[in-house]
């Protein structure tokens, strides 16, 4: 469901393509910017909308009352307008719209939450966004003043269960995966300390480790 917003496929595309995903018991994420394409793959029992940055209130509730998962994406906004000369092929008409899309996305998110939508967290995985990812959460933060705990859950326990492994990972509990990293500063002070990370344990087992000895 392409960049200008309009549905790209018809309502019984959509309903075949999350119906089936569905009866395999499989997750179908679906990049819908605007209501009407997002609504019909509310409707058709989609997993999640990804970037919905014009989504309107009734469609918003609609997700919330299907247990429907957001996932507004701010970083691919940021990096085509930040890279603009690595991406000769889009327009400055597109990278205006790009720009245009980021206050909208920060207000659907405020509202997403004042409507109890579950949220996660995610960047498109598109334009440079590899090895970029923590750059989304200061973005949730800057761009649409979301409470940090909230960026956190979304990327951790509410991403765990969206993936159906709630059981396995996203929290720190017995019995789960020992997977956790450990940030320089308390990114619920200053977000941006995600980009500071000095320990990395995956199932149990350290990656990295720089941080200094307490004296
Ligand atoms: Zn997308």
């Amino acid at each position: 469901m392409g960049a200008g917003g309009a549905q790209s496929m018809s309502d019984e595309q959509i309903q075949a393509a999350c119906g089936e995903a569905k009866a395999l018991g499989l997750r179908a994420a679906v990049h819908a910017i605007s209501s009407a394409g997002a609504k019909a793959a509310v409707l058709a029992g989609c997993t999640s909308i990804e970037h919905g940055d014009f989504l309107d209130n009734e469609t918003l509730k609609l997700m919330a009352d299907r247990g429907t998962y957001f996932d507004p994406n701010f970083l691919v906004l940021h990096n085509y307008i930040d890279n603009r000369a690595s991406f000769p092929n889009i327009s400055g008409d597109a990278i205006a719209a790009l720009q245009k899309a980021i206050d909208p996305t920060a207000d659907v998110l405020k509202r997403a939450h004042a409507l109890h939508v579950k949220i996660v967290f995610g960047t498109d995985a598109v334009a440079g966004a590899h090895g970029r990812n923590a750059e989304e959460f200061i973005y949730r933060v800057r761009d649409a003043h979301e409470p940090p705990m909230e960026t956190l859950k979304s990327a951790t326990s509410i991403a765990a269960q969206s993936l159906g492994m709630s059981d396995q990972i996203g929290a720190i509990a017995p019995g789960l995966e020992a997977d956790l990293v450990a940030t320089d500063g308390n990114p619920l002070d200053d977000i941006s300390s995600v980009r500071h990370v000095v320990f990395v344990m995956k199932g149990g087992k350290v990656f990295k480790n720089t941080t200094a000895p307490r004296k």
